[in-house]
């Protein structure tokens, strides 16, 4: 969140109907924060959108198309890898934006799998709001364990490594992933 990867999909997507490709985005029903029907990114630029339920939908809407976008592509479901693939050997470019871990520092949903079938890979980072590092992680300011929230201005900071263990320490709840390595803290994984 707030990272900016909903304004590099729609930056790519304006881009291919610059070069007068034919065009599809979608993104999952549940997202419907701002607009039932247009991908919107934080900074309101809007691009028409069609909202599905499943990841199989799309295949019935992406006919004739020569690009298609997917926007929040965590909340779809685990046949999204399926469905891109198929649409990417008929010779359709597949842009996905989507958060690759939950609050919980887990990957999310179908993402991993998008991520290690995809050609190209990008990863945007927001800027950790409590020491101004890269951050990569979405931590959740309000408690529960729910995957979905949405409203997300007070729900959620992005934090750094670091911050994001700190925090994590401080709420006292969760079990960390980094449990056998003692300098977690101060380490970078890098992908
Ligand atoms: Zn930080």
């Amino acid at each position: 969140m707030f990272s900016g990867k909903t304004e590099e999909l729609i930056r790519r997507l304006k881009r291919a109907k610059i070069a007068k490709l034919k065009v599809e985005i979608f993104k999952p029903g549940v997202d419907t924060r701002y607009s039932e029907e247009d991908v919107v990114s934080h900074n309101a630029t809007a691009l028409h959108s069609i909202p599905v339920e499943s990841a199989n939908e799309i295949l019935f809407y992406a006919t004739d198309v020569d690009v298609i976008g997917i926007d929040e592509a965590q909340f779809l479901d685990d046949e999204l890898p399926n469905v891109c693939e198929q649409l990417a050997n008929q010779g359709v470019r597949v842009i996905i934006a989507g958060l690759d871990m939950d609050f919980m520092g887990n990957p999310f949903g179908p993402m991993p799998k998008l991520m290690a079938i995809a050609e190209d890979v990008t990863k945007v980072h927001a800027i950790c709001v409590r020491c101004g590092s890269p951050a990569q992680f979405s931590h959740r300011t309000i408690a529960g364990d729910k995957l979905v929230v949405l409203g997300e201005t007070e729900s959620y900071e992005p934090l750094c490594r670091a911050c994001y263990l700190k925090a994590r320490e401080e709420r006292q709840s969760l079990a960390a992933p980094l449990d056998n390595n003692q300098d977690g803290v101060n380490q970078n994984l890098d992908v």
